[in-house]
């Protein structure tokens, strides 16, 4: 950790806030499985995790890392010079492939792959998401699964932001509307989240099961999937 990261973060409080005191602040980077900073504050004391990604980020790239997060702690506003450096930097192709290889290497069990034999499921992704979407929706990591599961012909983890749908549909003998379809089903789950109702999880609360019905293909794809599997 260079030793002037807490520095940065001291420095940006006292632009944000002149007239306070800094607090006591502990920065460390972190590994988590995503590129993700987070702050929170202790017992007075300011707890800021950095990503390990941006481990030896150039100093730019963690002034306004910094910025943006004690502007979230203090609720001000975040300065888009700093958002933008920011998102520059951990959009470039450099980082994410360094994510992905930390992914790799951290022993997750999925291989990652978009790309299939018959379908790329960015593809259809993209495609929906303008259709339907205004094309608003952020993509998620897209992959196959690595077997030809029926028990799951489709489903999207939050935890690792990513929707897999099984390689059963990567045939040419199902039609694009089927896993179109299925993809469809999968997006909404990132608009509708996992509502709680008492103890019972609702999955697939009305707003979602009557947004589905929205598909063109609805009847038909269910027949369809009806055929082969289930979907979460
Ligand atoms: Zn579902």
């Amino acid at each position: 950790m260079p030793a002037d990261i807490s520095q940065l973060f001291e420095e940006t409080y006292r632009e944000l806030r002149p007239r306070s005191d800094v607090p006591e602040l502990r920065v460390e980077f972190f590994g988590f499985a995503n590129i993700n900073n987070t702050i929170r504050l202790r017992e007075g004391k300011l707890l800021v995790r950095v990503s390990d990604l941006l481990e030896g980020a150039p100093d730019y790239v963690l002034k306004a890392i910094a910025h943006i997060l004690l502007a979230k702690m203090y609720r001000r506003p975040v300065d888009r010079a700093h958002a933008l450096r920011y998102r520059r930097y951990v959009s470039a192709q450099h980082m994410s492939r360094k994510a992905h290889l930390v992914r790799q290497m951290r022993g997750r069990k999925r291989i990652e792959t978009a790309q299939g034999r018959i379908y790329n499921l960015e593809s259809v992704f993209d495609d929906l998401n303008v259709r339907f979407f205004h094309g608003l929706l952020a993509r998620p990591q897209m992959t196959w699964s690595r077997d030809h599961a029926r028990n799951s012909l489709g489903h999207y983890d939050p935890a690792h932001n990513t929707i897999v749908v099984s390689r059963v549909f990567d045939s040419p003998r199902v039609p694009l509307y089927a896993i179109e379809y299925l993809v469809y089903h999968e997006m909404l789950h990132l608009r509708h989240p996992v509502k709680l109702r008492g103890s019972r999880r609702l999955v697939h609360p009305a707003a979602f099961r009557e947004e589905e019905k929205l598909f063109p293909h609805f009847k038909e794809a269910q027949e369809f999937l009806k055929r082969l599997g289930t979907l979460d």
